[in-house]
């Protein structure tokens, strides 16, 4: 019996990095010493991929660090601690699902929080991958991030979100999804004066994106998953929906006695419900990966050669093994983030002296810098990937591995 594999912040320090190969401490030594990671041939200690994997194709694990061009918060800064925030502590699973008055704050500051991770877009880094998967480098993607980049900006690549999305709810007892935007509408009827606030502070531009100064002097913080802090507010007096299905027909619970669901006059959730509560659809803090998610993820890793490591410290477990995994299965590995990653140093021993990128990268700089870079690199040597298999196009190696990682 394996244990369930939770989300869980890691907040110890991290070491600094020390650059491979070392001259790839400039942009154009880290493009080149890239270039030659995702181009070499595999090792031939590679332990076989699964029978409808690529040897020569990478696999992409990244997090916070590749949206944080998009303006998005990061979870940590360049020496590994909390820095949007000292005092931001996320909400934890069963906080949420045991008490509604966490779920009001915790929606109240989501509310806040929608419109600008709404308005967000994938950046270079994201379109990077996108021609890289059109060259056949990249085979798949697995990500930590919630904020559906990836899927929008390369939606032909199969990409598993190891953490879930944002852009959905689920309920916490029937598991139907609804859309976000729905249930931010829902947000805004119900809490008249909330929506009132945001109209103003979107207005005054204290929510803008592009200038978290001004954000702060108003007396707003922001924080990753689209969380707003403003202290001292009531968020006692916040409202959120009950899911619509279950208010509908409350189903029966698992030991067989009728759920019910109250709402007040306006369809805002009573805590006298014994069902109906929506929960974002991303893993949260102290929750458990679906064993589903967790094993595509596994194949992904399984089904490629390399691993490209891409703005992530790998502070989950759920993404720290899957980094372990591939060094177990002897995949050549390349790291681009700005600060440690946790234990890095045990990625890269043994390395074969003098290489240059083919064995391993480290490299420390901006992923929406250096991928785009690449990308032109790659075209300007006229590289061409060569599959195993001349038959396979790339969109039939894509569907194929999508429906792997999924089925
Ligand atoms: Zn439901």
């Amino acid at each position: 019996m394996r244990k369930p594999l939770m989300r869980i912040p890691y907040t110890g320090p991290l070491p600094a990095p020390s650059i491979i190969p070392r001259n790839a401490n400039t942009i154009p030594g880290a493009i080149a010493a890239l270039s030659r990671f995702l181009t070499a041939p595999p090792p031939p200690t590679l332990l076989a991929p699964l029978p409808n994997g690529d040897p020569q194709s990478t696999v992409i694990l990244s997090g916070a660090g590749i949206s944080v061009a998009s303006g998005l918060a990061d979870y940590r800064g360049a020496n590994g601690t909390y820095r949007q925030n000292k005092t931001y502590r996320p909400i934890y699973y069963h906080e949420f699902l045991a008490n509604h008055e966490a779920r009001k704050r915790y929606w109240a500051r989501s509310f806040l929080g929608w419109t600008n991770l709404h308005k967000a877009r994938p950046n270079p880094a994201h379109y990077a991958i996108k021609n890289l998967g059109h060259m056949g480098i990249i085979r798949s993607v697995v990500t930590q991030n919630v904020d559906s980049f990836h899927s929008i900006a390369h939606p032909d690549i199969p990409t598993l979100e190891l953490h879930g999305y944002l852009r959905a709810l689920t309920c916490v007892t029937c598991h139907n999804d609804l859309p976000r935007e729905k249930f931010q509408e829902s947000l805004a009827r119900l809490n008249p004066a909330w929506a009132a606030f945001l109209e103003e502070a979107i207005a005054s531009g204290a929510l803008d994106t592009e200038n978290p100064d001004e954000r702060r002097a108003k007396g707003m913080r922001t924080n990753p998953d689209g969380d707003v802090d403003l202290p001292g507010a009531p968020y006692s007096t916040f409202r959120y929906p009950a899911c619509p299905h279950c208010l509908e027909k409350p189903p029966i619970a698992g030991d067989g006695t009728q759920t019910r669901v109250e709402v007040d006059e306006e369809g805002a959730w009573e805590s006298t419900s014994t069902a109906g509560i929506l929960k974002p659809s991303v893993v949260m803090f102290g929750e458990s990966i679906a064993s589903r998610v967790k094993e595509a993820a596994e194949q992904a890793i399984d089904g490629s050669g390399k691993l490209l490591v891409l703005g992530t410290s790998l502070a989950t477990y759920s993404a720290w093994r899957l980094a372990r995994r591939a060094r177990e299965r002897g995949m050549p590995i390349g790291i681009l983030n700005l600060g440690g990653v946790r234990g890095e140093e045990a990625f890269f021993q043994n390395l074969p002296i003098g290489q240059q990128g083919e064995a391993s990268v480290r490299v420390e700089f901006g992923t929406d810098i250096i991928l785009p870079g690449l990308v032109d690199q790659l075209r300007r040597t006229g590289y061409t990937h060569t599959k195993n298999d001349a038959s396979d196009d790339g969109q039939h190696t894509n569907s194929r591995v999508f429906k792997d990682m999924l089925s």
